[in-house]
């Protein structure tokens, strides 16, 4: 089947949107998706930069919503006309998938990052020759075959269009607190970086009863919508030293917890500075640095913990229905962040996420959409 989708051909080209992508067949255990709409994550953008070594020309786009318009003949789950979010892809046949933890499937790189579905097929085509995909889905396109496992149903009464970012920044956020943190009530956190994922982190604190939630970044802006989505407190850290300020707002001890949202060196030094004794940072942003620890004072003595985590060590299925309950509730109002653009402005709604002017950009793909309500 013929399908528009926009194609990045190499390193550092823009996206350009073309007609004559030939889509595969869908599979047994897969659903042929009509997409709705994309987020755009900065992840994409690491792609498209050539920041991970991926395999292009690719159709990107890994945040998507549409609505199944057919199913495999050994999906029993789904059926034609449901709403989904897209998310990523694991086997579910693994130890660790078997163990309830699909984000470290061992076959997670295999399937998600190597540009083609997990079978080695092609996802992709144009006149015969391979491009790749990514997560097992690219959402910058109008149509996409998926495996059911990438698929998370969710209500028809919400707005498909703003729902795709939880399958990606905003779960991985809020999963890196609600999963691997576990803060307890009456416990502090820093979050640094207010973007999509720093700021699901927030609420995740906020929700999980921390008495400081406290939101650190440079643009104004963004920590002013930080406050409005539940920070307690704001440091600008272009302004003052955000060590400093943390220990100030917790009595001179620092934060229990910290997330890194950034990826800069200094800033992930900061994140570890900031915490109170026993106290752990999890850094999670895709970056190319690296730091130094004190492994005798930060990690022995002072009982520090630095933590990685993929994805919010997430199960989508489970995470994304329980963020949309916390939506529903008022706590968790991550389409603050959203801004909406046409498909054809896929260079602009990139360019204005990573200048920040859009903290999260969402493509229209299918016009004729109209929400419920
Ligand atoms: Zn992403
Ligand atoms: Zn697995």
């Amino acid at each position: 089947m013929k399908i528009k989708a926009a194609v990045v051909d190499k390193v550092n080209d823009p996206f350009v949107i073309r007609d004559d992508i030939e889509l595969a067949d869908l599979q047994d255990d897969g659903l042929q998706v009509k997409v709705v709409a994309s987020g755009i994550c900065h992840s994409d953008e690491a792609l498209r930069k050539g920041d991970a070594g991926f395999d292009l020309p690719a159709i990107l786009g890994h945040e998507g919503s549409g609505i199944v318009e057919k199913v495999g003949k050994n999906v029993h789950n789904f059926e034609v006309g449901d709403h989904i979010i897209m998310s990523f892809y694991s086997c579910g046949e693994c130890d660790n998938c078997l163990k309830g933890i699909p984000t470290q499937c061992r076959k997670y790189a295999a399937s998600n990052l190597s540009g083609t579905r997990p079978d080695g097929s092609d996802h992709f085509t144009e006149n015969g020759k391979h491009i790749s995909d990514m997560f097992n889905q690219s959402s910058f396109t109008t149509h996409t075959v998926i495996n059911k496992r990438n698929a998370v149903k969710v209500p028809k009464e919400l707005d498909l269009r703003k729902l795709g970012p939880l399958g990606c920044g905003y779960v991985t956020g809020s999963g890196t607190v609600f999963n691997t943190l576990k803060p307890r009530p009456g416990d502090t956190i820093a979050v640094f970086g207010t973007g999509a994922v720093g700021l699901a982190a927030m609420m995740a604190g906020k929700i999980s009863g921390c008495t400081h939630v406290i939101a650190v970044d440079i643009v104004p802006s963004r920590l002013e919508l930080a406050q409005k989505m539940g920070a307690t407190d704001i440091v600008d850290s272009s302004k003052e030293d955000a060590v400093e300020a943390i220990k100030k707002i917790t009595n001179g001890l620092g934060v229990d917890w910290a997330v890194d949202t950034t990826g800069v060196a200094k800033v992930m030094t900061d994140s570890i500075a900031a915490l109170t004794q026993g106290g752990t940072t999890a850094t999670i942003a895709v970056t190319p640095h690296n730091i130094d620890i004190s492994t005798w004072n930060d990690l022995c003595v002072d009982d520090k913990k630095v933590v990685g985590v993929n994805m919010g060590d997430s199960i989508p299925q489970v995470d994304i229905p329980r963020l949309l309950e916390f939506y529903k509730m008022g706590v968790f109002p991550f389409d603050l962040t959203e801004k909406f653009y046409d498909f054809d402005q896929i260079n602009e709604a990139d360019a204005d996420s990573v200048s920040g002017k859009t903290i999260k950009p969402v493509l229209i793909i299918d016009k004729d959409y109209k929400p419920e309500a």
